[in-house]
């Protein structure tokens, strides 16, 4: 689908509630990671008028001829439309775009996170709860200008952010239709809302452009990530692109509203008898990134995709327990983090 057939949601009063709440909560902190809003300018703009920018959109584009634009190397030509293990040739493949009420109270806001959703992934999860964008292909390729008129489009909307979903093997593509899309106006907070799968080279090339890093950190073990994510080498990656992200913005900070305006909001899912990989993660995000970072643990395991089918996968079939989210919460208090994204369990 293009942008025309964007997707809208409504936020019912009860929805708006939780969003005030939240939003308030994610401005406390006795004001430490708070910034003015009005003193806010996107990290695009700067790159753009020094020039940076157009070269870091040249040397992305490079590394589309023998792709090596995430750690998976897979070396086949995207200019000629070649796909690798991602399943994206020369253009970024854009499933739907809308403003998004589901996100974090700090990017949702009261008008909403402004989502892209790429179709395609470089991870194999296989408790993906969203394989039909993410393994089973669709969604419509978008040739830069396109790209660029529906984040302005999502801007126009009132969005808060613009909220790039699985971008690692399309961040050619994103660097690409930057320029096009400041040339038209954008202003936007621009979030990198990744699997963590990323290249250095990336997050490199990513470096003054984007405000928000939101990674998700899935797991810990390199024996479970080859078994449940196709990737052996994911937790290794994980740790030195979180490290890259937090060097280049640091912990997240929040305007006098409770909205997210620039740094690391890293997302962990917990799931079903993995809690030591839970546990290692947030000891290392605590130890080796910040005590200060802000992080959501989420409780929203559900059976999906091969787990339901593949009964290799058995253990993963079957819900979170509750036990098992609060033992995580236990967890993240005794690594000493303590900016908790702030809804409460199962009201995701
Ligand atoms: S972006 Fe896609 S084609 Fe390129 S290395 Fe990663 S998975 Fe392979």
């Amino acid at each position: 689908m293009g942008e025309e057939s964007a997707r809208h949601m409504s936020l019912n009063p009860q929805t708006q509630h939780k969003a005030r709440r939240g939003l308030a909560r994610a401005a406390s902190a006795g004001g430490r990671f708070v910034r003015a809003r009005r003193d806010f300018v996107p990290a695009y703009l700067k790159a753009y008028e020094s020039g940076q920018l157009a070269q870091k959109v040249a040397a992305a584009r490079e590394c589309l001829a023998a792709c090596r634009v995430c750690p998976r190397d897979c070396g086949v030509n995207r200019w000629d439309n070649k796909t690798g293990v991602c399943r994206t040739g020369r253009y970024a493949r854009v499933y739907s775009a809308f403003p998004h009420f589901g996100e974090e109270d700090c990017l949702r806001g009261r008008n909403g996170s402004g989502t892209i959703f790429f179709a395609g992934c470089n991870l194999g999860c296989v408790f993906c709860q969203n394989y039909e964008i993410s393994q089973l292909g669709g969604g419509c390729e978008l040739e830069p200008s396109r790209l660029a008129a529906v984040m302005l489009r999502l801007q126009k909307e009132g969005c808060h952010n613009l909220n790039l979903v699985t971008p690692e093997h399309v961040v050619p593509q994103v660097l690409e239709a930057l320029p096009l899309a400041i040339e038209g106006g954008l202003r936007l907070p621009l979030v990198y809302n990744t699997g963590a799968y990323d290249s250095l080279e990336s997050i490199h090339s990513l470096d003054g452009l984007v405000d928000i890093y939101m990674p998700d950190f899935k797991l810990w073990d390199e024996q479970a990530s080859a078994r449940y994510l196709r990737a052996r080498d994911y937790p290794e990656a994980a740790r030195l692109a979180l490290l890259a992200m937090h060097r280049q913005v640091g912990v997240l900070q929040v305007d006098e509203d409770g909205l997210a305006l620039r740094g690391v909001l890293v997302r962990h899912l917990v799931m079903p008898g993995l809690l030591e990989d839970t546990r290692s993660i947030l000891s290392w995000l605590a130890n080796e990134l910040s005590p200060d970072t802000y992080v959501n643990l989420m409780d929203q395991y559900r059976p999906a995709h091969k787990v339901t089918t593949e009964v290799q996968f058995a253990e993963l079939n079957r819900p979170l327990w509750r036990s098992e989210f609060r033992q995580a919460m236990e967890h993240a208090s005794a690594a000493g983090l303590w900016r908790l994204d702030a809804r409460e369990p199962g009201s995701r």
